[in-house]
């Protein structure tokens, strides 16, 4: 997927590439629901619960495997919803699925 979609942009229009994933973090697999069966979790997962899959170093047992969720594959780091630190991430994914809640 190109990232350049998910760049997000200064006042003055120059690009700011997106953010590493952060070691250790795991937040986007723990803060949002999951409605897309994962192995393990064949009804999706609930927001705040940390998916099955996730390891002991918060890295995904399945990556690049085809029974990986495809909104896994899709999500790419961006400053936006990474930010800083791990509870600012989670801060902004729980923030959104409260906003996205149906
Ligand atoms: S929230 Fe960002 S830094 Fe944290 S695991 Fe997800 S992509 Fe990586
Ligand atoms: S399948 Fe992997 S990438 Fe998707 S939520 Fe679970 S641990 Fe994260």
């Amino acid at each position: 997927m190109s990232a350049a979609g998910m760049s997000s942009t200064h006042a003055a229009g120059a690009v700011v590439p997106p953010p590493d994933c952060r070691p250790g973090c795991g937040a986007c697999c723990i803060a949002p629901s999951i409605s897309s069966a994962i192995p393990g979790m064949e009804g999706g997962k609930p927001a705040g619960v940390a998916c099955v899959q996730l390891d002991a170093e918060l890295r995904c047992r399945i990556f690049g495997q085809p029974g990986r969720p495809g909104c896994c594959g899709g999500l790419q780091p961006s400053q936006e919803m990474c930010g800083a630190s791990r509870e600012q991430a989670m801060s902004w994914l729980a923030t959104l699925e409260a906003a996205t809640r149906p």
